[in-house]
């Protein structure tokens, strides 16, 4: 096996794994050259975790989905039938994008772009930072064949942010606000012609080209981001923050909010799965400041989808149940925290975790998600079939639920039970009975 297969294999998930056989067979199946590229590989070699999965494919991706849901139960989020490109979400939860390596041509700045097929090297070209533009061959032939035309690798030892081209940011003026994201994910520098090329495009006001739907998908990526305050502070800084809306800065940004979340968001350990529709968790603090006739426009302006703006404006008060739950003195185990917040959704947990000024929800949301989250997932399938299911049946889940609250409850030492009061806003401070061992 090829050292990257090996780094590859070690660096994702078992389920991010398995996705990658099936992904594998189906394009072997059809004939069709597979790489991995984009994120996946900047995070395996990085050293940083993948989050999503980026296939490439030379050839219409579109055609081999079908493939892919039947074999591996998976769900299409969306499909863009310009870039032959399409999301998917896989019934363990691991999210993939598969697309067809492409060429892009920019009439001009912010431009559609046309497209059209293209090898994988070409396709490698047409991309905007060195760093993502680096696959590894999926093939038969050639597993394990790393591909980087532009010395990604070398960029990401020197921990730096270089554009692929002297065009790249005018070609496609999003990649400004792709820029300053990742500088604040990875904690890169920028190379300095690549800050020339910025400085440059900023001065021609390029950003003023960006189409809607670019910004729209951008802040969705924000919106995503765990470190979703520094980068809206980055934005504003850089004077692009009000391309989402004129009036969202000083006293109307709220910083102090954003930063809430933020805080929320990396209480979550990585690998746990709490189903999170970040949008409207997003929004709710982005523009918790602004004034109703600003929040109008900045929808309408955007064009952001009816579910987002609910999921936004509905939060609070959706939220309320979760919290009179979560307070409830009778929710003594862990088993009991863990079945009131194992259904409820993601968004309204870290909301809470964000806003409430309960501390005992606070406690008992955390717990959740440090100690009973994880612990619930060391309950393999294979304990669950020793205990007499047999996966893809309903007594399947139901045994397996067993297994996790019994679990749970067995760990005393561990998981002490909630002290009373520390409820009251401003109030004492829980003993540390409820402190993370
Ligand atoms: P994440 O980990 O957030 O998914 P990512 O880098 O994979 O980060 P995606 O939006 O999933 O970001 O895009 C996948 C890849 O597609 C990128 O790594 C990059 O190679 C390429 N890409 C995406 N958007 C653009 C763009 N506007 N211009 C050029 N290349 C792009
Ligand atoms: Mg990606």
């Amino acid at each position: 096996m090829s050292d990257y297969m090996f780094k590859l294999e070690s660096h994702l998930s078992t389920d991010q794994f398995r996705v990658l056989g099936q992904v594998q067979a189906v394009a072997a199946a059809a004939g069709v050259s597979l790489f991995l590229t984009g994120g996946a590989m900047r995070d395996m070699l990085g050293g940083f975790p993948i989050v999503d999965i980026d296939f490439t494919v030379e050839g219409n991706a579109l055609k081999l989905v079908p493939a892919i849901v039947k074999k591996a139960g998976a769900k299409v989020l969306w499909e863009d039938d310009n870039r032959k490109l399409a999301a998917l979400a896989f019934p363990s939860g691991v999210h993939a994008t598969i697309g067809m390596a492409r060429q892009e041509k920019y009439a001009q700045p912010g431009a559609k772009p046309a497209v059209k097929p293209a090898s994988i090297h070409e396709d490698l070209r047409g991309r905007d930072f060195t760093i993502n533009a680096i696959a590894l061959s999926l093939n038969p032939a050639s597993r394990g064949l790393l591909l980087d035309p532009n010395n990604g690798v070398g960029d990401l030892e020197r921990k730096e942010l270089r554009a692929v081209g002297n065009y790249t940011l005018y070609d496609d003026p999003i990649r400004l606000l792709r820029l300053m994201r990742l500088k604040v994910r990875l904690t890169y520098n920028i190379d300095e012609r690549t800050k020339m090329q910025y400085d440059n495009a900023r001065e021609a006001q390029l950003e003023t080209k960006i189409p809607r739907e670019d910004l729209l998908e951008e802040l969705r990526h924000i919106a995503n981001e765990p470190n979703c305050a520094d980068i809206v502070n980055l934005l504003e800084q850089e004077k692009l923050l009000h391309l989402y809306s004129p009036t969202l800065e000083g006293a109307k940004l709220n910083t102090p909010g954003l930063q809430k979340l933020q805080k929320a968001r990396q209480v979550v350990p990585f690998g746990v799965d709490i189903h999170l529709e970040p949008v409207g968790l997003f929004l709710y603090f982005l523009t918790e400041k602004l004034p109703a006739k600003d929040s109008a426009a900045f929808i309408k302006r955007l064009g952001l989808s009816k579910k987002e703006v609910e999921q936004w404006q509905k939060l609070e008060s959706r939220s309320k149940k979760l919290e009179k739950d979560l307070k409830s003195a009778k929710l003594q185990k862990p088993s009991l925290v863990y079945s009131v917040l194992s259904k409820s959704p993601g968004d309204q947990i870290l909301f809470l975790l964000a806003h409430s000024s309960e501390r005992l929800v606070h406690d008992r949301i955390k717990n959740y998600l440090q100690k009973y989250l994880p612990a619930a997932q060391e309950i393999t399938e294979a304990d669950v079939v020793a205990a007499g299911a047999k996966p893809g049946t309903p007594k399947f889940q139901k045994v397996r639920e067993e297994l996790i609250l019994t679990k749970l409850d067995a760990r005393p030492k561990k998981v002490p039970p909630p002290v009373v009061v520390a409820g009251a806003p401003g109030g004492p401070a829980p003993a540390p009975a409820l402190a993370r061992k």
